[in-house]
């Protein structure tokens, strides 16, 4: 496969679609990006990446980072985490309150706000530190010591943190909470606000597309692991658009309201994408366009 000449086609085709859509406010320090930027980078399996555009430059990787926490908690947790958060779609916003009142506190799935913060609650409670573990993962799977949790971004979101800090009381009052709330808002925060480029994210998605085996060849999940985790961004990655999601692109993805997506072609690649400005749920515009484009040219999709 020609990389180089098929992104630059992808990016050519997407082109007038960069600058629709909205960039997020509701994070303050994320209102001040550039709309007019466009990313898109493809990792093989043998850790080969190429990429066009603003493949390089740093954003903030938001919802992407509930991938790699739901991984690494099941890594070390296995099936015990389901009894604390579903696998369905909520078909509700990624933000949604609603359900968890009929759902006695329990999220329905990893990727909605209240699913990922009762994850990074289990990983704290495995880890001492699930900031730091989710952020050492993504150094070395991306083989860039120099990723960081932006502290302005962490601190805005936790200065407008009001939705996120109801989620978690609601929760921890049905006891589905192990550590204080303040603690689990800080490593949530922390591990959304990582900033980093696509590059570096489809490097660090690469142990989805090889079946749960890192970068340096030892094995994170098993390859049954990682089905499941391809599965859940795949039904619930993309929140209330998970279905067209599916529908257009056809792959396991994870959005984030910085403009990211990564996808993953299990036992081929991972790909990720950024352009800032979001459509109605949250996700890219220019993103799920070029991922669509992606799956068209390529045939990849995993149907
Ligand atoms: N940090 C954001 C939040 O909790 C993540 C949301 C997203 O990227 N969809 O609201």
């Amino acid at each position: 496969m020609d990389y180089d000449a098929l992104l630059h086609e992808i990016a050519a085709q997407v082109r007038p679609l960069v600058g629709q859509g909205q960039v997020s406010r509701y994070i303050p320090a994320l209102a001040t990006m550039r709309e007019d930027r466009f990313g898109i980078a493809v990792a093989d399996v043998d850790g080969e990446v190429h990429g066009v555009g603003d493949w390089e430059v740093p954003f903030s990787i938001q919802s992407i980072s509930k991938t790699f926490s739901l991984a690494l908690t099941l890594a070390r947790d296995g099936e015990h985490l389901w009894r604390r958060v579903g696998r369905e779609p909520s078909g509700n916003p990624f933000n949604s309150l609603v359900q968890l009142e009929y759902e006695n506190g329990v999220p329905r799935n990893p990727f909605i706000n209240a699913g990922a913060i009762v994850v990074t609650d289990r990983l704290q409670t495995l880890t001492g530190d699930a900031g730091t573990a989710v952020l050492e993962f993504l150094r070395a799977e991306s083989g860039n010591p120099a990723i960081t949790a932006d502290r302005d971004v962490a601190d805005s979101e936790a200065a407008h943190g009001d939705r996120n800090a109801a989620l978690a009381h609601f929760m921890a009052s049905y006891g589905n909470l192990e550590n204080p709330v303040p603690v689990v808002l800080e490593h949530y925060f922390r591990q959304c606000a990582v900033a980093m480029s696509c590059r570096d994210l489809a490097l660090a998605g690469g142990f989805l597309a090889r079946r749960g085996v890192r970068n340096d060849g030892s094995r994170l999940l098993t390859g049954s692991e990682a089905k499941r985790v391809n599965a859940v961004m795949l039904t619930c990655g993309t929140y209330d658009a998970a279905g067209d999601f599916a529908y257009r692109v056809g792959l396991p993805g994870k959005s984030g309201v910085g403009g990211g997506i990564l996808a993953i072609v299990p036992g081929r690649c991972a790909v990720c994408v950024w352009s800032p400005g979001l459509d109605a749920h949250g996700n890219s515009v220019a993103g799920v366009a070029a991922l669509d484009r992606f799956t068209t040219l390529t045939g990849w999709s995993v149907f």
